[in-house]
């Protein structure tokens, strides 16, 4: 008789924490020093003044919008106000001064938070990518379940209980390709080519991922953080095209050591396509370049990510209105 065995699923590892399956290199302390010590010899480019960041007026609706519209609104780095299925959604959000353990030191935001925490609209739901400090910031969290106790959160594996710690009542946690309802909207967690990480010896230990939204036939995509990897394509096939994709362009130089951990802004352009392969011709979808211009976190300036996005869309053939570059606290609609 043949025993049947369930092979676990390859981004799990058997001490029960995770790894990225298509590619394991792990960058350690040793290289984090080369980094940062070979920094002083290489040409690095300008940052330009953030003042001079252009600002947007937030114009989502109060206190929701409708079922049937979309609406983003780019509170900086990777957090976003999105209006979708009727619903008021917090993308990775992220108030604080530092994206950092302590707000001593530590990456200190270049632009604050483009919209005013008081007046965010009442919140449903928080989708959270992974457990990096410009990402899942603490004292946001408690400010969330304090002011927003209503909301539905949305982790990865193993992040739940850093939710309820801090007042969270409804949380639910999805592996890769896990899939709920909530209020008529469908949300998927999907693959993501990166790592998790907080303290000196949780590296791999909670999962990283993105996020698949459907309603009424509209469909929405938050890429998380995440290099280039085969399964955007997967991805696309089962979810997509996207009306909307949200895609990290920034934090990528110097590329042997984020290669594999984030994209460079040509790589998010190619994502974007796995993603909309299942796009009819001529069928509109929307990137959204987020993840730069908030918190200097590596070596290229602070405004290069939209000028390389710009570039790469172009010579990809799409419509320059397609790539939204929002200004901080810039909302568009679709
Ligand atoms: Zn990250
Ligand atoms: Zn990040």
């Amino acid at each position: 008789m043949e025993r049947l065995t369930t092979m676990p699923p390859s981004h799990h590892r058997p001490d029960g924490r995770f790894r990225n399956p298509w590619d394991t290199t792990e960058h350690g302390l040793l290289d984090v020093l080369r980094w940062k010590l070979g920094r002083r010899d290489r040409p690095r480019g300008i940052d330009p003044d953030p003042s001079t960041f252009p600002r947007g007026v937030p114009e989502f609706a109060r206190p929701r919008a409708e079922r049937d519209a979309i609406s983003v609104t780019w509170i900086g780095h990777s957090t976003l106000l999105l209006q979708f299925g009727g619903l008021n959604i917090l993308t990775d959000p992220i108030w604080s001064e530092r994206a950092s353990p302590t707000q001593r030191f530590g990456p200190r935001r270049v632009v604050p938070a483009a919209v005013d925490f008081a007046s965010l609209p009442p919140i449903d739901l928080v989708l959270l990518s992974h457990n990096h400090y410009d990402h899942l910031d603490d004292p946001t969290i408690r400010r969330l379940t304090a002011a927003h106790p209503a909301a539905q959160w949305i982790t990865p594996l193993g992040l739940a209980p850093f939710v309820r710690q801090r007042g969270g009542a409804q949380i639910a946690e999805l592996d890769w390709w896990g899939e709920l309802e909530f209020r008529g909207v469908r949300i998927a967690c999907t693959p993501a080519q990166h790592f998790s990480a907080r303290g000196l010896n949780d590296r791999f230990a909670t999962l990283w991922a993105g996020f698949a939204l459907e309603s009424g036939g509209r469909r929405l995509y938050f890429a998380g953080d995440s290099g280039y990897h085969p399964e955007f394509t997967k991805i696309g096939e089962r979810y997509g095209p996207f009306d909307i994709a949200l895609m990290p362009i920034g934090a990528y130089d110097p590329r042997w050591f984020m290669r594999v951990v984030h994209m460079d802004p040509e790589e998010s352009v190619r994502a974007f396509h796995d993603l909309n392969v299942r796009r009819a011709p001529g069928q509109r979808a929307v990137m959204v370049g987020i993840h730069w211009g908030t918190f200097k976190l590596t070596d290229e300036s602070l405004d290069e990510p939209p000028v390389r996005a710009r570039a790469a869309w172009l010579a990809a053939g799409e419509p320059a209105e397609d790539l939204w570059i929002l200004p901080h606290g810039g909302t568009r609609w679709r």
